[in-house]
């Protein structure tokens, strides 16, 4: 008797399959799936893909988990079933390896489809319907829900971002167009117009949808970024892409969180989609300028320098970036425009005033060099390299006693002057 009830239970439970494949199916079924239900109530192991798929599929309808996921070998389907109370989808590893390929749209449209079915209130509790407490629904109804199931996987799948090809290649592929009036499944024209129609409804009320899902993991990212939480903040960047794949400060912020990890080639890869998403923001050049400049690219890095001033021409560091480019390839001349240039957008520029004067040191113009590096060392008390270069300025002058202070002040910050301090406080020494 109970038997006979699993039997019919299946009949109603085995939603997926067109009706060719299901009755051939079903008189197999009954024993595995009487055991998955039976034996394995107690005893889940969860398959981490699948989890993950109802995970993707739940976080597109906001519903707390409360569906178990159930390996079940040998049913050749996969099943919304309740037992107890609560709420299973059983499914086939193998069959759901056989219907993915290259991508999971397909396993993704089968389990929202059983999630569906959930959700909308169909699954038969298995303990009630074999106590008789509850009737299993007519053919017409069974295949009415399977449209709503239908209906709400192509919603499901329009909101995680598959096309209409991809959310309907697995009904294309299974479901038939035979007379449904005997059989629990309706024809395939109709399933695909339940999904087309839930295909259409998960892009409609969505786009505003994911932009705004967008945009909070972005900001969630940023306060991540700021407390210094960058692989957090990768994190969220990236589910803030997966929303909204043209967000590219997202894209520019994971860059540079990237970067402070020292994954300099994934920070210029972030950077580099940013500018193609929208090439008019000169501070993504600068980034991407300034991580070229730290690998010794120092074209690459002039060339986004150029294109970030070419952008905003008040854009100081732009100049103080293309100027330090400019002097790791000797161009000792330009760079002083630059820096220049940096200084008139920025008088209290600190860095600016130590670079140009050490530019002007190779261009032998120690006065302008003494006057810059005092002017730094104003601005940055602190700035060993200030220090160092005012040193060679003084040397420069034949100032041999204010050479060396400076000399021994840059070492006292922690730079190795020693070799500048023998020759020019040698004379002191002698004395
Ligand atoms: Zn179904």
């Amino acid at each position: 008797m109970i038997m006979k009830k699993l039997v019919l239970l299946l009949f109603f439970g085995a939603h997926f399959l067109s009706v060719d494949a299901f009755s051939q199916e079903y008189g197999n079924s009954v024993d595995p799936l009487k055991l998955c239900v039976a034996i394995q109530s107690n005893n889940f192991i969860s398959d981490v893909e699948a989890e993950n798929a109802l995970d993707r599929i739940l976080s597109v309808i906001g519903a707390s988990k409360r569906f178990v996921l159930q390996p079940c070998d040998n049913i050749n389907n996969a099943v919304a079933i309740s037992y107890k109370g609560v709420r299973y989808i059983l499914y086939d590893k193998e069959f759901m390896n056989s219907i993915s390929s290259g991508d999971n749209w397909g396993n993704l449209f089968i389990l929202a489809h059983e999630v569906g079915h959930h959700v909308n209130g169909h699954s038969l509790d298995l303990v009630l319907y074999a106590a008789e407490a509850v009737e299993a629904e007519t053919l017409p109804s069974r295949r009415q829900q399977e449209l709503e199931a239908d209906e709400f996987a192509g919603f499901v799948l329009g909101k995680l971002g598959a096309s209409l090809q991809e959310t309907t290649s697995v009904l294309n592929s299974l479901a038939n167009d035979r007379d449904d009036t005997y059989s629990t499944h309706p024809s395939k024209s109709k399933r695909l117009l339940a999904v087309n129609r839930g295909h259409k409804k998960g892009l409609e009320n969505d786009k505003n949808n994911y932009l705004i899902s967008s945009n909070e993991f972005y900001s969630s990212g940023l306060n991540k970024a700021k407390i210094k939480d960058y692989k957090g903040a990768i994190i969220d960047f990236t589910r803030a892409i997966d929303f909204n794949p043209n967000n590219y400060k997202a894209y520019t912020n994971r860059g540079t969180s990237k970067r402070k990890l020292n994954d300099f080639p994934g920070a210029i890869a972030d950077l580099t989609i940013a500018i193609e998403l929208n090439p008019n923001v000169d501070t993504i050049y600068l980034a991407r300028g300034s991580i070229k400049q730290f690998l010794m690219d120092s074209n690459g890095a002039i060339a986004d320098a150029s294109k970030a001033i070419e952008l905003n021409p008040n854009n100081g560091s732009a100049y103080y970036n293309r100027g330090t480019s400019k002097m790791d390839l000797d161009d000792f001349y330009g760079a002083t425009i630059d820096f220049t240039k940096s200084i008139e957008l920025n008088p209290n520029y600190g860095k600016a005033y130590t670079n140009r004067g050490a530019s002007k040191i190779y261009l032998k113009d120690y006065r302008g060099a003494l006057a810059d590096l005092t002017k730094a060392i104003e601005l940055l008390p602190n700035d060993k390299y200030a220090y160092l270069n005012r040193a060679y300025a003084k040397n420069g002058l034949n100032d041999k006693e204010g050479a060396c202070d400076d000399a021994r002040k840059a070492k006292e910050l922690g730079i190795d002057s020693s070799e500048l301090i023998l020759i020019v406080c040698s004379q002191d020494d002698g004395k």
